[in-house]
């Protein structure tokens, strides 16, 4: 049997600049080839490989794409692939990733001419629909994530890998779980472990706490303001509320709303394109200022981006709302270290525009996370049953992988960047 090599360039023991290199039978393939956006610092890349000659990409977060178009600036126009709808959200996030650079003084070292070439390289390929990239036999599986997010199932004489990507085993209000039980044989896995020391809150209690907090704040005649990530979260969010009984008017800002109609194209990608149809119907797109200092000064629901507090629209409501105690501001997940989602949790003040802003308003935090937790990636290693497993994408995967060996009894590592390891 031939071997496969697999080099780690980043995202292992770490969230951010997801990238793998896979070799087999001379076939070169980058599992991803993401960046690391690190609060008030630069953000980080990994190296740019010798010989590349396609990308298999997972999902459209920046962690896993951001950094696709340094590859296109050192020559390599290689084939990207991906499902349909992915290459739409790399189109919108990795323009804005520009932007926000030049906003933040970053030099993330591509502008336009290298994003335009990434999205005209971009091959859609089909869910359960084996592709062949030289001598390797490729499958993606429904990873459950975000819409268009894939387990990629590579298969190269008489050997299997699966590479998880980013996923969820659990059905969500927008997405479909992963399709575990549709994966054949796997002789290794490759699984991130972002929330492998941990289990999430009943997602159902979190969406009623969710309701409650609009409602009360409606009644007290506050505004509620709900910020998340632009593709897939905010959406989710207002699932919850229509599925919670909610029938008040929602507001959505920011790039959120691109990638709302982005998500309503592609309604074949997420798991009921009724529900979701009927969810967006009830929402209002906020479209200019003018609209958007109108809605600011009344009980409004208006959910916005940044998820972290970053920049993004979300700024100019809570500066708006600032001193009014009955207004909220509700995050939707986990708030990394250093972002200014996680000072207010801790301190009660953000920066905005460059200014120290104290917020009166009632701060909220509910786990509307797209990961798989603890449980989940047990179950999927359960139903997998791999000989060896590598674990990426984790603040703890070391901690995780060793764990896995001493629990179960399976070969697993949490390999180092820069290292290589040959299966
Ligand atoms: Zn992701
Ligand atoms: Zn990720």
């Amino acid at each position: 049997m031939g071997k496969i090599s697999v080099s780690v360039l980043g995202g292992t023991r770490e969230v951010g600049k997801s990238a793998i290199l896979l070799e087999a039978g001379g076939t070169r393939v980058l599992l991803d080839y993401g960046m690391k956006l690190i609060p008030k610092e630069h953000p980080q890349f990994p190296p740019i490989p010798e010989k590349v000659d396609a990308v298999l990409l997972s999902h459209a977060h920046l962690d896993h794409s951001g950094s696709l178009p340094r590859l296109v600036r050192k020559g390599f126009d290689i084939p990207i692939y991906g499902i349909d709808i992915t290459r739409e959200y790399i189109d919108l996030l990795l323009y804005d990733a520009i932007k926000v650079a030049k906003l933040k003084e970053h030099n993330i070292g591509y502008g336009s001419k290298e994003v335009r070439r990434v999205l005209n390289n971009f091959r859609p390929v089909e869910f359960n629909v084996p592709f062949k990239i030289g001598d390797l036999e490729i499958t993606a599986f429904n990873a459950g994530h975000i819409p268009g997010s894939a387990m990629f199932y590579i298969r190269y004489d008489g050997r299997s890998l699966l590479y998880t990507g980013d996923f969820n085993t659990l059905s969500s209000r927008l997405m479909p779980p992963a399709q575990i039980e549709n994966i054949p044989e796997v002789d290794i896995l490759i699984t991130e472990s972002t929330y492998a020391m941990r289990e999430h809150p009943p997602r159902e209690k979190q969406e009623s706490l969710l309701k409650e907090i609009i409602i009360d704040t409606l009644k007290s005649g506050g505004t509620a303001v709900v910020a998340g990530f632009a593709i897939g979260r905010l959406l989710e969010v207002a699932m919850a509320l229509r599925a919670k009984g909610f029938r008040g008017k929602i507001f959505l800002d920011g790039m959120a709303r691109r990638s709302t109609e982005i998500t309503e194209f592609f309604s074949n990608r997420v798991r009921d394109s009724d529900d979701l149809k009927l969810t967006t119907m009830s929402i209002t797109s906020v479209r200019n200022w003018q609209m958007r200092k109108k809605i600011a000064k009344k009980p409004n629901v208006i959910l916005t981006t940044s998820g972290m507090l970053e920049g993004g629209p979300v700024h100019y409501y809570m500066k708006e709302r600032r001193e009014d105690e009955n207004s909220t501001i509700t995050l939707t997940g986990y708030q990394v270290d250093g972002t200014e989602g996680r000072r207010l949790l801790e301190e009660g003040r953000v920066e905005i525009e460059g200014e120290e802003t104290w917020i009166m308003m009632k701060v909220n935090q509910l786990n509307f996370s797209a990961h798989a937790s603890r449980s989940g990636i047990l179950r999927m290693i359960n139903e997998l049953k791999p000989e060896s497993i590598m674990v990426v994408h984790g603040e703890h995967s070391n901690l995780f992988a060793e764990e896995l060996e001493d629990k179960m009894g399976t070969s697993s590592f949490s390999p180092e960047i820069g290292e290589e390891i040959i299966f």
